[in-house]
């Protein structure tokens, strides 16, 4: 899943159609024919080139050739089942053979379609129709297992696979990264006093709150119980504490319709970073933790924020 930002991706309205063919009578007949169709057609025409477009480019089905040379059709559907970004786009296999154990084999290999030259362009415009329905699908239940059911924030597996990308993308060009933890203050008297429905209220309208005031590129997640977790690409440890107090402010003057006289607030830890740290996702969640700690020992209803970088961390001043 690529594209995502603070709140669930949107499939872009063009979905990307490759052909993979060796022969270019074949690429200029599908642009040909195909001109209508909602989709962005690009082509290879090679399996290597086929290969390192897909990994670089959120492709939603492939028509694929099988017989090219050098890296033929059945290890392109060999290499893509393998890898998890990949094993789920759909594989239309074109192709002169007309062997059944060439068909057997495909599939096997995970192609979900076989077409046999030369083919007949509106089957293949309702087979590759029916190809891009699964990968919307798929890709939907794969964003609704990433989504937290009562928050509608992503949840902490999400968390946890854009926090290795994100992490990995700033350490290598050397950009500002920041990480917050948010943990409602004096959770459990909220539930115990109003009952749980207020309680569900109270993580619902934080998460509305947290969710309204990040940007784009922002990562809001349910972390769990009543934590939640930023990852903010492109925020100096300065931008992500403006941002948090702004946050931590909003939840602070929220009135609550089940408990108008009971306010709620929240303490926020956060770790971030001017550049490259070298420090793994996991070191970056236990600085914010500790921030965050610091935050309830300090009184509560504030932010606390570590700054990291080549040297270690360095505590920054509370607000
Ligand atoms: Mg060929």
């Amino acid at each position: 899943m690529s594209d995502t930002g603070a709140q669930p991706a949107t499939t872009p309205s063009r979905p990307i159609v490759l052909v993979v063919d060796d022969s270019p009578l074949v690429h200029r007949l599908l642009k040909a024919r195909l001109r209508d169709e909602p989709v962005d057609l690009r082509h290879a025409t090679s399996g290597s080139e086929a290969l390192e477009f897909i990994y670089a480019n959120d492709v939603a089905t492939v028509l694929l050739d099988l017989g090219m040379p050098g890296m033929d059709g059945f290890e392109v559907l060999r290499d893509l089942g393998e890898k998890e970004a990949t094993t789920h786009i759909p594989i239309i296999v074109l192709s002169g053979q007309q062997e059944s154990q060439d068909k057997v084999m495909a599939f096997g290999l995970g192609a979900m379609d076989y077409i046999t030259k030369p083919f007949d362009l509106s089957e293949l415009r309702a087979r590759m129709r029916s190809a891009l329905r699964i990968h919307r699908l798929v890709r939907m239940l794969n964003e609704r297992a990433q989504l937290d059911g009562l928050t509608g924030l992503w949840n902490r597996s999400h968390l946890d696979e854009r926090m290795d990308q994100l992490i990995s993308s700033a350490e290598r060009s050397d950009r500002p990264f920041s990480v917050a933890l948010f943990d409602l203050d004096h959770f459990k008297s909220i539930n115990d006093n109003y009952g749980h429905p207020a309680g569900d209220a109270a993580l619902q309208g934080a998460a509305e709150l947290i969710s309204g005031a990040v940007r784009n590129a922002d990562v809001a997640c349910r972390y769990g119980g009543e934590e939640f977790a930023v990852l903010m690409p492109e925020t100096t440890p300065d931008k992500a504490q403006a941002l948090c107090d702004r946050i931590r402010e909003s939840i602070a003057e929220r009135h609550w319709p089940s408990h108008p006289d009971r306010k709620i607030t929240v303490s926020i830890g956060v770790c971030g970073s001017e550049g490259a740290t070298g420090l793994a996702p996991e070191h970056w969640l236990a600085q914010a933790d500790a921030a965050l700690y610091r935050a309830k020992e300090g009184g509560r209803n504030r932010v606390v924020v570590t700054k990291v970088g080549k040297d270690g961390p360095k505590l920054a001043a509370a607000s």
